[in-house]
C-alpha cells in the first residue's frame, strides 16, 4: 500500500530582498489556509548582482524561525551557454538578471521533479521576473501561477506590453515625451512613466519581459499584492480581460495586503529613531525612506536638507551615503552647520530604519516614498499619506497611479536635470502636512487603511479570494 504523499506549495522567487520577502509571506498566508501543506522556496544562485547578502541572511533567519514548515532549496547554479560570456559583457543589470533567471529553468525542472518524488506538488508560485518557468510546470502538470508583489498597475502594463509592442512601431523611449499611452485600468501615461527596462526595444530586458508576458497569460492565475478597494480600476480591466486583446488574461486573485514584520536587511536596526519619535508631537514628523537600495548625488542630499530645514516641519530621513562617497561622514555630506540648526526638529538616521514600526508610530504624519510597492502599502495600512518620489524601475508608475487613481499622494517633481530643487522639497512637505490638499490625501489614506482592514477580515475581498485560490488546488482529501 503507498503512503499518502504529503502536500506541497513550491515557491520560486527571484532572488532580490523585497520579491523573497514577499513571496515567503505569500507562503505563511497559504500556510494559514492549508496547515497541512509544506512550503517549499526555490533559490537561484545563479551568479546574480541581485542577489544580495541580505537576502542570503533573511532566508538563514526564516530557516531558523519557521522550522520544518517552509524550507529553502538553492538550485544548482547554471550552466551558462559558449556565448554567454560575451553576451554578459555587454548586458545591464536588470537584463542580465532576467536572463539568468531564464537559464534556470532546467534547474526548476529537475527541483520539482525530485519534489515530486516524496510530495504531492499542488502548485507553483512564481515571481514575475521568473516566467520562464511556465512553460516547466506546463509541461510537468503542475499548476502555476504567478505572484505580482508590485499591485495591480505593474500586472496591467505588463500584460498589455506586447499589445503595446504591436501597434506602436518604435521604442517608448523613441516617442514624443508626451505621447499618451493608454493602458486599460490605468491613469493615461506618458513614455517616461514607464519601467526604464521597457523603454528600448533594442534592451534584452525588453525582449525578456515581453516573452514573460506571453508566459504569463498562460499561467493558471495572478496573484497580486493589493486590494480591490485600493485598485479598482486596475483589478476591473484585468477581470474583464482587457489588457490581454486577443489573448487570455489568467484568473486574478488580489490577496493583499500583505506586509511583513520582518525587519529585512539588518539586524543593527536603530531603534533610536523611535525613541526619538516618542518624544515628538502626534502626526507632527514626516519621515523619508527610499527603499532598499535608494540613494543619491550629494548635490540632491543638499537640496533636500535646505528643503526640510526651511518647510520648518519636524523630520525623520534615513539618509544613505552618495554612490562616489560610502565614507563620507554626516557632516560633510550637508550644508554648513545645518545639522546643528535642525537639532531636535529632525533627526538623520543612517542607512536602516525599522520602517513599518515608524510608520505606525503615532507621532509620524506623512512620507516621502520612492514608491517601492512595499513601502505604499506599509504607508497605506499605517494610514499615513504620501508624497511620491520615484527613483527607478516601475516606481514612475506607481507614482502616476498613487496620485491620479488611488489618490493617496502628492506628486514631487524634478526639474528637467532630474534633480528636485529644495524650493520643492519645502513645498511639498508644507504642502502634505498643512493644506487641504495634504487633508484630501489623508483623508483618503485613511480611508483605504480601514478597507484594507476590511479585506483582509473574515468575508473580505482578499480573504475569499485567498481561500478562492487555495481552494482551486487539488483539495485535501
Ligand atoms: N525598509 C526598512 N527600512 C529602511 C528601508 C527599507 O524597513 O530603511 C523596508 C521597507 O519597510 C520595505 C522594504 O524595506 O518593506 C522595501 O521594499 P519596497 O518594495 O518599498 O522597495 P525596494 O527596496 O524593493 O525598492
Amino acid at each position: 500500500k503507498t503512503m499518502k504523499k504529503k502536500e506541497a506549495v513550491v515557491l520560486y522567487p527571484s532572488p532580490l530582498i523585497g520579491h523573497v520577502i514577499s513571496m515567503v509571506e505569500l507562503g505563511r498566508l497559504i500556510l494559514s489556509h492549508r496547515p497541512s501543506a509544506a512550503i517549499h522556496v526555490l533559490v537561484s544562485t545563479a551568479p546574480s548582482p541581485a542577489a544580495t547578502a541580505a537576502t542570503a541572511d533573511y532566508i538563514s533567519s526564516v530557516s531558523a524561525s519557521a522550522g520544518s514548515s517552509i524550507s529553502f532549496h538553492h538550485l544548482p547554479a547554471t550552466t551558462l551557454p559558449p556565448t554567454f560570456s560575451t553576451m554578459k559583457s555587454n548586458l545591464p543589470t536588470v537584463a542580465l538578471a532576467l536572463e539568468l533567471l531564464r537559464l534556470d529553468a532546467p534547474n526548476v525542472h529537475s527541483a520539482l521533479e525530485s519534489l515530486s518524488k516524496h510530495h504531492l506538488v499542488l502548485a507553483l508560485v512564481i515571481d514575475f521576473f521568473c516566467a520562464s518557468a511556465v512553460p516547466v510546470a506546463k509541461e510537468l502538470g503542475i499548476p502555476c501561477h504567478c505572484f505580482f508583489t508590485s499591485g495591480a498597475g505593474g500586472l496591467t502594463h505588463f500584460l498589455y506590453l506586447p499589445y503595446l509592442h504591436k501597434n506602436i512601431t518604435k521604442s517608448f523611449k523613441d516617442l514624443d515625451p508626451d505621447f499618451i499611452i493608454d493602458i486599460p485600468g490605468t491613469p493615461l501615461l506618458v513614455p517616461s512613466d514607464l519601467p526604464n527596462t521597457v523603454l528600448d526595444r533594442g534592451d534584452r530586458a525588453y525582449e525578456i519581459f515581453l516573452e514573460s508576458s506571453m508566459n504569463i497569460q498562460r499561467a493558471d492565475g495572478a496573484i497580486v499584492n493589493t486590494f480591490e478597494e485600493l485598485q479598482p480600476l486596475a483589478t476591473r480591466a484585468l477581470v474583464e480581460g482587457q489588457c490581454t486583446p486577443g489573448g487570455t488574461t489568467p484568473p486574478l486573485y488580489c490577496i493583499g495586503p500583505l506586509i511583513s514584520n520582518h525587519d529585512a536587511g539588518d539586524n543593527n536596526v536603530d531603534k533610536g529613531s523611535l525613541k526619538w519619535l516618542d518624544m515628538q508631537p502626534s502626526k507632527s514628523v514626516v519621515f523619508l525612506c527610499f527603499g532598499s537600495m535608494g540613494v543619491f548625488p550629494k548635490e540632491q542630499l543638499k537640496e533636500m536638507a535646505i528643503g526640510l530645514e526651511r518647510s520648518g516641519q519636524r523630520f525623520l530621513w534615513v539618509v544613505r551615503n552618495p554612490p562616489d562617497q560610502p565614507d563620507s561622514d554626516f557632516d560633510s555630506l550637508f550644508p554648513d552647520r545645518l545639522l546643528e540648526r535642525t537639532k531636535g526638529r529632525g533627526l538623520m538616521v543612517h542607512r536602516w530604519a525599522p520602517q513599518v514600526a515608524v510608520l505606525n508610530h503615532g507621532s509620524v504624519g506623512g512620507f516621502v516614498t520612492h514608491c517601492g510597492w512595499n513601502s505604499v502599502l506599509e504607508s497605506v495600512c499605517a494610514g499615513v499619506p504620501m508624497i511620491a518620489w520615484p527613483l527607478y524601475a516601475e516606481q514612475p508608475l506607481q507614482r502616476a497611479l498613487m496620485v491620479k487613481e488611488m489618490k493617496i499622494a502628492l506628486s514631487m517633481n524634478a526639474s528637467r536635470d532630474g534633480i528636485v530643487s529644495a524650493a520643492e522639497v519645502e513645498e511639498r512637505v508644507r504642502e502634505l502636512m498643512d493644506s487641504e490638499a495634504g487633508k484630501s490625501v489623508r483623508e483618503k489614506t485613511l480611508a483605504m487603511k480601514e478597507a484594507a482592514r476590511a479585506a483582509l477580515s473574515l468575508g473580505g475581498s482578499s480573504r475569499v479570494a485567498l481561500t478562492r485560490l487555495v481552494d482551486s488546488w487539488i483539495p485535501a482529501a
